[in-house]
């Protein structure tokens, strides 16, 4: 199965992605993870990557596809994959209907004020890059429940750099969530409510 999982930032996309990944037994690529491992090289693209990545912006388009649908060629997801963060934009949509065919979309829907309080009590490990947040708390204040790696915030959960992804979001990757209804395969889920209750309705849509 083809799952693309979208949604504001805060609605817990990846985590979400990771209980389909465990469940499905498919790969979970998450867009903004590979291009912030993409970010830590030093090289130009990576220096590119990290400042507009800081700036909260999208990475240009002649970067971001190009690792991502790179990823999605590789063995793994020859059987289906969970999409995590890509498309983000009508453009990148129909770069990834050209690769590969998508059964269904996946939209998680948080309002701006619950996406905000989650994303400025989120915390993310340096080593396994597991999340943690309100709802999810470490065991071990600071450190990793399942490596003891240290948790740090993300650069670019700042209330600033929040307001502005949130903003480039309603912007222009909702219009992705159309362009993918008008295919049939958009299914909504209200993600406020605990991430196991989002999980089992998920799991029902897709049946
Ligand atoms: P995320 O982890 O999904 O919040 O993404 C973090 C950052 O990665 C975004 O603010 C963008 O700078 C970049 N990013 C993630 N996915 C994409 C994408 N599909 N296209 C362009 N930039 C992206």
């Amino acid at each position: 199965m083809r799952i693309v999982i979208l949604g504001p930032q805060g609605s817990g996309k990846g985590t979400q992605a990771n209980l389909l990944s465990e469940k499905l037994k498919l790969p979970h690529i998450d867009a903004g993870q590979l291009l912030r491992d993409e970010a830590e090289k030093n090289t130009v693209i990576g220096k590119n990557i990290k400042s507009t990545m800081e700036r909260g912006e999208l990475i240009a388009p002649s970067i971001a596809p190009k690792i991502l649908l790179k990823r999605l060629a590789k063995n793994d997801c020859k059987n289906g994959f969970i999409l995590d963060g890509f498309p983000r934009d009508v453009g990148q949509a129909k770069m990834l209907g050209k690769i590969t065919r998508v059964d269904v979309v996946v939209e998680l829907k948080v309002s701006d004020a619950l996406a905000i309080k989650r994303l400025s009590n989120r915390w993310q490990c340096m080593r396994c890059d597991t999340v943690y947040g309100i709802t999810l708390l470490p065991k071990k204040s600071g450190l990793c429940d399942k490596c003891g790696g240290k948790l740090v915030r993300r650069k670019d959960d700042t209330p600033a750099l929040i307001k502005k992804r949130l903003k480039l979001y309603h912007k222009v990757t909702e219009p992705v969530m159309d362009y993918f209804k008008k295919q049939n395969k958009l299914v909504s889920v209200d993600a406020s409510v605990p991430v196991g209750v989002a999980f089992k309705k998920i799991l029902a849509l897709l049946k």
